[in-house]
């Protein structure tokens, strides 16, 4: 599973230093390695950041405006960014120096000027670990029958997107989506051909949440999550919809239910009235319920 953990060449570095001669010197180190981003302010690579994390920065620590230890205080608390190490690049390297990048909450820090072959095995090794971190990362979120993300993996994204929801002021829409009549399935066809189901579920799901922000989860047994950040109840019932007909279109017979196909039904909440991540789900699960109860192969909305 770390087969690739050698090849960087997918990784990118950001640098943020604000000395051209600086830039032009670390770059030229580190271009064979990988892709690197160059920012002269901490304010642009934060931005920056938020919206495409690297896998490494390497940070100056005196610049104009923001300083390199604030950035990194600042990085450290955005759940997005939080994993990222971060080199410091400095020519002071005095003890009380030292201390106070260990307190910032960088990873490592290189003198200047710089020593080539000290900046790029730092950065290789550093880049090694994260790409270690982020495949166990991934690992131990992912649903390992379906692929798609796990229940562990909603709970904390879910509170994630509650809280940037609540401080954007934006809708976060939520569907519980469940495979009908799927215990007589599992009596009837058994429980291999059940797993294929669930898998073909999963599949749909990934289909119609495309967007960057959108997630697909199983949530337990036949019982699946998508969260849609930015996202109105009634765009979410439409997404929601689309689904159902995916999965209804899929044509997978099933003789022990009443629509003769595998279907499923699916309940459809956002958070225009709680900010609390339990109420949402008790209320996609109320409508989850409530498109039973009509016949199933539905959507509803609370
Ligand atoms: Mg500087």
């Amino acid at each position: 599973m770390f087969n690739d953990v050698n090849d960087l060449s997918d990784c990118t570095i950001l640098l943020v230093e604000d000395s051209p001669i600086n830039q032009k010197v670390i770059q030229c180190c580190l271009e064979d390695i990988c892709e690197i981003v160059t920012f002269a302010s901490a304010e642009e690579a934060i931005e920056y950041c938020l919206q495409t994390p690297p896998d490494i920065i390497l940070m100056d620590w005196i610049l104009d405006g923001m300083s390199g230890v604030q950035a990194c205080q600042l990085l450290q608390k955005e759940p997005t960014t939080a994993n990222i190490p971060i080199i410091f690049v400095t020519s002071n390297t005095s003890e009380h120096q030292q201390e106070e990048c260990w307190d910032a909450g960088g990873v490592d820090f290189i003198g200047k000027p710089i020593v080539a072959r000290t900046l790029v095995n730092r950065v290789r090794t550093h880049l090694k670990y994260k790409k270690q971190a982020d495949v166990l990362r991934e690992y131990s979120y992912v649903d390992g029958l379906t692929g798609v993300y796990n229940r562990r993996y909603f709970e904390q994204e879910l509170e994630r997107f509650m809280r940037q929801s609540q401080r954007t002021t934006s809708s976060l829409s939520l569907i519980i989506l469940d495979v009908d009549f799927f215990k007589k399935y599992n009596d009837y066809y058994g429980h291999l051909e059940g797993d294929d189901v669930l898998k073909s579920v999963a599949q749909t799901l990934q289909k119609n949440t495309r967007r960057p922000l959108d997630c697909a989860f199983r949530y337990g047994g036949e019982e699946f999550a998508v969260l849609l950040p930015n996202t109105p109840v009634d765009s979410a019932v439409k997404i929601a919809e689309n689904i159902i007909q995916d999965i209804h279109a899929l044509a997978i017979e099933h003789t022990e239910s009443p629509m003769q196909v595998v279907t499923a039904s699916a309940g459809v909440a956002d958070n225009h009235s709680t900010n609390e991540t339990d109420t949402l789900i008790n209320l996609a699960d109320k409508a989850l319920y409530a498109a039973k109860h009509s016949g199933r192969n539905q959507v509803k909305q609370l």
